[in-house]
Formats: structure tokens, C-alpha cells, sequence
């Protein structure tokens, strides 16, 4: 930590800034400058985390060195990915994952035909909801422990390993004992208690960023679930709230390189979510591979039209297919397959 004086500070007020964080564990150094008084703080920082120092007499500015994010940063590894394996797969290894499958499980007929047909088309994961998180309370909000055990019987039929998402840290046990991933979605990436729960859980977590999240919002929220001892977490851009209102969210594909850059956590994208259109899904997952995501997720649905839950943005079989054939070139761009 670098505390920064004004330029006016006294030599009593430097005294006490220095006893504040001698009194907490760390060792100064003070720098007197021709304009500026600088302290520097020597020892762990966090152990400065509840001394307000930004209101003592005498402090200008206040700069953290460390990340706050310890587990979650990238030299936490000396691997520049952490590979989050799920069933014979793995997040963030040479192949780019794809998960596929309809926003919510609706019923085992649709759940069979949509497995067979993603698994096909090379998905390696199927994706579906149990458990909804819906903006009306009036809107259906998934088939609960009946989905789970419909995905199980598509699992055992297609052998692709099953992403389901849990809303409520009192499901979490019952959901990781049907799923293979947790997800959780973008209104629960702050749930602490949560975050909590899954990370004593030996799954892996699919953690999706919050609508108006910003990045390190993110990797903290990761840091949770890593800090209970829970080490597999995939991070998911699927877009934030702007103030366009031409696509459902805005998809920060920034948040792709700068992500990969500063962690070591594979880092997948949503393009169903970011850009709530069948129609931009392929052109958003391109991008996606090409600035180096270790995967997707994406809807799939066998009647768009009909579903229960985003169809808009759901892609048929066929645009799924195409998808997977237009997406091995953007894999191979970034040194990955699919
Ligand atoms: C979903 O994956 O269907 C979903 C609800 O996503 P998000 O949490 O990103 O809105
Ligand atoms: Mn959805």
C-alpha cells in the first residue's frame, strides 16, 4: 500500500499516519519528496483493509499494490490457465468447450432430442435449467428437482456431462448431486452466502458476470468460492447493462483478453444472453473464440418458437450445427480446436 500526503501535511500527522499502520501489523517507509510526502506500507495489506485511511488528517491519496483477488490472480498459478476439468473435459485446455441445450428443462422429450442433437453437432457439455431465475414472478421458473433428473437421463443417454444452474444456497447440495457444473447466473454472482455454499462443494462452478458488474466485481466473486476451497471456477462474460436498447445486454468482449490476462481462470462467453437475438449468436461466438475465450455456452431449443423461456434468442439444431461448422476456423485462429 502507497499512502500519498498532502502537500501541507505536518510531521504530527505523519507520526500518526505511521502509528495507525504500525498498529496493524505493517512496517512504513516514509519518502519526503520536493512536493509530495510519500508512506510507503510495508507487509500485508489486507490487514489494512479496516483502517479508514483515507480520512486521517494528512492523507491525499491511497493506492492498494496488491490485487484483492489472491487466489483468482494470475501469478496465484504458474500455468497461464487453469484447466477446470468436467467429465472427460476440460475448461481452458487446447480444445474450446461448448455447452448447449435450451434455457430451461421443459420436459424430457424436448431435453432427449435436444442432448442427441447438440451432442451430434460436437457440443461437450449440455446445458438446461431447473431451477429459473425469472424478472416476473409469474413466469415459469424451471421443473426444480424433476429438470434435474430429466438432465441426469439425457446425461446417461448422451454421455455429455450436465451444467444446470442453482439459484438458492439451500438447493446446492440437491443440485450438485444430479449436475456435473454449478452455475450460477448473472443476478446470484453477489449471492455471498451462495458463493459460500458452492465453494464448499466439490464441482466445478460455471460463474456468470452480473448485468452491471465490473470485472473485478467478478473475480472477487470468484475469490468466494475459491477462499472455501473450491478451485474450479470458469468465469462467463454474457454481457452487461448499457444503455442501448437495440440487444438485450452489451457484450463486453473486452472482458475476454483483459480476463485471460489477469487471471487463471478459463474464461468462456454467453453470446445467447449478451445479444438476446438468434441472429447475432454466431457473429458474438466468433469474436469470442478469436480474442481467446476457452469456450461458450449457448441456447439451443428443438422449437425456438415455442419455448418457454428465451426463445428469441435460441438457436435451432440446424443454427447450432451451422454455428459448430463456422466456429472450427475462429478456434484454429487462436491456436485452439473445437
Ligand atoms: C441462463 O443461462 O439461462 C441465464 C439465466 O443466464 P444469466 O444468468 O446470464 O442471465
Ligand atoms: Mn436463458
Amino acid at each position: 500500500m502507497i499512502i500519498v500526503a498532502r502537500k501541507n501535511i505536518t510531521a504530527d500527522q505523519i507520526d500518526y499516519i505511521r502509528e495507525r499502520v504500525e498498529a496493524a501489523g505493517l512496517r512504513t517507509h516514509i519518502s519526503i519528496g520536493e512536493t509530495r510526502t510519500i508512506i510507503g506500507c510495508i507487509g500485508d495489506e489486507a490487514r489494512l483493509a479496516g483502517v479508514p485511511l483515507l480520512s486521517i488528517p494528512g492523507v491525499y491519496s491511497v493506492h492498494p499494490v496488491m490485487r484483492p483477488y489472491k487466489l483468482a490472480a494470475r501469478d496465484f498459478s504458474a500455468d497461464p490457465t487453469t484447466v477446470v476439468r468436467v467429465g472427460d473435459h476440460g475448461f481452458g485446455g487446447t480444445k474450446c468447450l461448448v455447452a448447449a441445450g435450451p434455457c430451461s428443462v421443459e420436459g424430457s422429450g424436448m431435453m432427449s432430442k435436444t442432448g442427441r442433437a447438440v451432442a451430434a453437432s460436437g457440443a461437450s457439455l449440455l446445458r438446461g435449467g431447473a431451477f429459473k431465475p425469472r424478472t416476473s414472478p409469474y413466469s415459469f421458473d424451471g421443473l426444480k428437482e424433476q429438470g434435474l433428473k430429466i438432465l441426469a437421463r439425457i446425461r446417461s443417454e448422451t454421455g455429455l456431462p450436465i451444467v444446470t444452474e442453482v439459484m438458492d444456497p439451500r438447493d446446492a447440495e440437491l443440485v450438485a448431486s444430479y449436475a456435473d457444473m454449478l452455475q450460477i447466473g448473472a443476478r446470484n454472482m453477489q449471492n455471498f452466502a451462495l458463493l459460500r455454499e458452492v465453494g464448499q462443494l466439490q464441482r466445478p462452478v460455471l460463474l456468470k458476470r452480473g448485468m452491471s458488474a465490473t470485472l473485478k466485481d467478478l473475480l472477487l466473486a470468484a475469490e468466494y468460492v475459491m477462499s472455501r476451497g473450491n478451485m474450479q471456477v470458469v468465469l462467463c462474460e454474457r454481457g452487461i447493462r448499457t444503455f442501448g436498447a437495440e440487444t438485450r445486454n452489451t457484450f463486453d468482449l473486452a472482458a475476454v483478453p483483459w480476463l485471460k490476462k489477469e487471471t487463471h481462470l478459463p474464461v468462456i462467453a454467453d453470446p445467447s444472453h449478451a445479444g438476446g437475438r438468434r441472429d447475432l449468436v454466431a457473429p458474438l461466438s466468433y469474436a469470442a473464440l478469436a480474442a481467446g475465450a476457452d469456450g461458450l455456452i449457448v441456447e439451443v431449443h428443438p422449437d425456438p418458437e415455442t419455448a418457454l423461456s428465451d426463445g428469441d434468442q435460441s438457436l435451432t439444431f440446424t443454427g447450432f450445427d451451422d454455428l459448430m461448422r463456422g466456429l472450427a476456423v475462429f478456434a484454429e485462429a487462436a491456436g485452439r480446436s473445437l
